[in-house]
């Protein structure tokens, strides 16, 4: 697996000693911090940037937390390093990446978020752009909101996880914030940044949704206007919360509300 390969030498001499040798665990502290890809070649238009991995916000239905661990961040140096590298290389694009980008810096040394992550980036020279995701609503802060209206590098895009538009169900998914509060920072993200362009996930058939909370949610689509939605039908995963929620949903149901949500 990925995640061992500090591992590769003593597996490798295991194999070599005659012995099978396998490591597919998927580790809780890795965050590659001296790995700078090898890039395809012919590619020099987009590169990705992982900045942090690992996750603390337990949503109800996922996985993530449990397989990948708590949040942990690479340091600014090597995302530094990691950005010179791509842009001295010709590409005109970098998409950082990490399951909740906005939290950026939690556990580091350095005193250091998100917003101030992107501010040093725009220090780089160069003529390129700055894309970034996954961003929890919750973890939006003005600063960043700020920072990116302010900067030549960075895309007025946002990607937007909303997940529901029904206050219920986001409490059941254990999101953290509101209808209101998510309102708030597209209200926010407009007024900075006019030209912004959102996207969002959404998921459908979450155990206990009633007809009424998914046109609640197609309606709360239509109210802010986004470029792009992704309508995920609620899956079941074993080991999460909502897997033992007790009203689950028909996959038929599932299925029918995800068509007429992208309809
Ligand atoms: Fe974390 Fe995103 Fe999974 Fe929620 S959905 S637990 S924010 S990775």
């Amino acid at each position: 697996g990925p995640d061992s390969y500090l591992t590769l030498p003593d597996l490798i001499a295991q194999v070599e000693a005659g012995h099978k040798a396998i490591n597919i665990e998927l580790s809780t502290t890795e965050t590659y911090r001296d790995v700078v890809p090898e890039r395809v070649a012919g590619n020099r238009l987009s590169g990705f940037v992982s900045i942090m991995r690992g996750c603390n916000n337990f949503c109800h239905y996922c996985i993530v937390p449990y397989t990948r661990g708590r949040e942990r961040s690479r340091d600014v140096e090597s995302i530094l390093t990691e950005v010179r590298d791509l842009e001295k290389r010709g590409y005109k694009e970098v998409t950082l990446l990490g399951q909740n980008v906005n939290s950026y810096g939690k556990g580091l040394e350095e005193q250091v978020d998100f917003s101030d992550l992107l501010n040093l980036l725009c220090t780089v020279p160069g003529d390129y752009h700055i894309r970034f995701m996954t961003s929890h609503p919750k973890d939006l802060s003005d600063e960043l909101i700020d920072v990116m209206a302010h900067s030549k590098h960075i895309l007025p895009q946002f990607h937007l996880p909303v997940q529901h538009g029904n206050d219920e169900i986001l409490r059941r998914m254990n999101r953290h914030y509101n209808r209101a509060q998510y309102l708030d920072r597209v209200r926010k993200l407009r007024e900075a940044i006019p030209a912004i362009g959102l996207t969002t996930d959404i998921i459908v058939g979450f155990p206990g949704e009633t007809e009424a909370d998914f046109r609640e949610s197609c309606d709360f689509l239509k109210q802010i206007g986004f470029l792009k939605v992704h309508v995920f039908p609620y899956s079941r995963r074993s080991g999460t919360p909502a897997y033992d929620f007790p009203d689950q949903v028909h996959e038929r149901e599932k299925q029918a509300r995800s068509r007429e949500m992208n309809a």
